[in-house]
Parts: C-alpha cells; sequence; structure tokens
C-alpha cells in the first residue's frame, strides 16, 4: 500500500477508535494517537482491539496486507472494514472452510 494512503487509512482507524471511545465509554480522547492507543488498551473489547492490531500494521507498513497470502486487500474492502486481514479469495476459502452447511 502506498504511504500516502497508509496514512489516511491511519487517520480513519484513529478517528474510528475515538468514536468507539466517545461513544461507549464516555472518553473524550485528544487529538494524539498514544492517547487514544492507551485509553483503547484500557478496554477489552474486540473491536477495540481489532482497531489496535490495524494501527500496528498500520505503523509497520503492512496494513492492507493479507494475512495468509500477503496479497493488497482491495482499499474499497478496507473502507468498508477497516479491520479486514483477508483479501476477497482468502477470506471466501475461510467462509467455506468454517460454513456448517458444507
Ligand atoms: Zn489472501
Amino acid at each position: 500500500m502506498k504511504s500516502e494512503d497508509l496514512s489516511k487509512f491511519h487517520e480513519l482507524v484513529v478517528l474510528r477508535l475515538k468514536e468507539l471511545l466517545s461513544s461507549r465509554h464516555g472518553l473524550t480522547v485528544k487529538d494524539n494517537k498514544e492517547d487514544v492507543l492507551e485509553a483503547a488498551s484500557r478496554f477489552d473489547a474486540a473491536d477495540l482491539n481489532e482497531l489496535v492490531f490495524a494501527l500496528r500494521r498500520i505503523e509497520k507498513g503492512i496494513y492492507g496486507q493479507c494475512v495468509i497470502c500477503r496479497h493488497d486487500i482491495p482499499v474499497d474492502v478496507l473502507k468498508s472494514n477497516l479491520n479486514a486481514r483477508l483479501c476477497p479469495s482468502c477470506e471466501t476459502v475461510m467462509r467455506e472452510k468454517t460454513d456448517p452447511s458444507n
């Protein structure tokens, strides 16, 4: 992913974290990313953890990479789900594997 895209997603993820923290926990978090991370880490909530995970991957520069095949996940997919870890084809494979009707 291009670095300009990475920083765009960085903003989106931090914004989403702040929204979650303020709506669910009544916390007003300053713009400082460390504050947001600190606040998020105090709560054991799956969606917060997912966003923190996404943020860490942005910092490592590997955000948007499928965790299985390492191909890029389409930006549209990431926009609709900031926590997406799988590319569409791996997603399909995983869904078929875990679908009990198969
Ligand atoms: Zn994949």
